[in-house]
């Protein structure tokens, strides 16, 4: 499956980076803390830093390994029912007992619209079939990494509503009266993207 560049334009824009959430609902604020590796995971050395173009990385000095810290992508979709939209609320840490888009981190090798396929299974119990590319968000307060979260629009093909793995709690909310808190930023900031276009829909 795949969006031209007439999708990507078109939603050019939206998930921009912002100051602040603007649903009202303040950011819970947790640094991301990843620990930094300290021994090489090839040969067991003591990793070293070293500046590669002008960024500072550890590095092994015994067989060149560099541990790079780049953001995890995350998928997940928006799945709307008579104008309400499907979240799912967080059954561990972080954020336990928040709510959030269904959503979840790619595994290795696995393709974007398959993560966010199967996370909609794992954590609603709803078979989906993906529409189209939703947005794409910066994930900065997710205190075990920074990552990117990569949302589709969705449509249920079939199953039935329940929540599993990672969910407590599965339902449909309306835009203006969404569960409270919403777990990160991201999909705070999603969330407002969501009921702007929806609001533009329905004049
Ligand atoms: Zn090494």
């Amino acid at each position: 499956m795949r969006w031209g560049s007439l999708m990507i334009a078109k939603r050019k824009g939206q998930g921009a980076a912002r100051g602040k959430a603007r649903d009202g609902v303040a950011p819970i604020g947790t640094r991301p803390s990843r620990p930094k590796p300290r021994y090489c995971i090839v040969c067991g050395t003591k990793l070293r830093p070293i500046r590669e173009h002008g960024v500072r990385r550890m590095a092994c000095p015994r067989c060149g390994f560099i541990a790079y810290r780049n953001p995890v992508p995350a998928c997940g979709v928006i799945v709307m029912r008579s104008g309400e939209v499907l979240l799912a609320k967080r059954a561990h840490e972080p954020r336990r007992g928040s709510w959030g888009i269904p959503a979840g981190f790619m595994e290795y090798g696995e393709h974007p619209e398959r993560t966010a396929v199967r996370e909609a299974k794992e954590e609603t119990g709803l078979i989906v079939r993906l529409s189209g590319l939703f947005g794409v968000y910066a994930g900065r307060d997710d205190p075990r990494t920074r990552a990117v979260l990569i949302l589709y629009r969705a449509k249920i093909v079939r199953g039935r509503l329940k929540a599993g793995d990672d969910a407590s709690e599965v339902g449909f909310f309306a835009l203006d009266r969404l569960p409270k808190p919403i777990a990160f930023r991201a999909h705070r900031e999603a969330l407002g993207d969501l009921r702007r276009m929806e609001r533009r829909k329905s004049r």
